[in-house]
């Protein structure tokens, strides 16, 4: 008596892998500088308090990458791009 088996799926039916050149968005790549920075930086390896504020370099990619995410939100719905200084404090 044979067992019933499932027919083997076709070849191309597994989902597409990632290329190795695959171009990342600008918000991944910004969480990409942050973490990589946070991870090798030794001053914000050190930080145990949750509270406690990151050295000036993750400071600044932290901003850039949610300047990024936030871009990333107003493309999505469809809102105008932010001016170069909006946010920031006027002269
Ligand atoms: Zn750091």
């Amino acid at each position: 008596m044979d067992e019933r088996r499932d027919p083997a799926p076709p070849a191309d039916s597994r989902p597409p892998l990632i290329a190795a050149n695959a171009k990342l968005t600008a918000t991944q790549r910004t969480w990409d500088a942050y973490s990589g920075h946070v991870l090798r930086c030794t001053a914000c390896r050190s930080i145990r308090d949750l509270d406690a504020e990151p050295c000036a370099t993750a400071g600044q990619l932290h901003q850039a990458w949610e300047a990024a995410a936030e871009d990333a939100r107003r493309q999505m719905l469809g809102v105008p791009a932010r001016a170069a200084n909006e946010g920031r404090p006027q002269a």
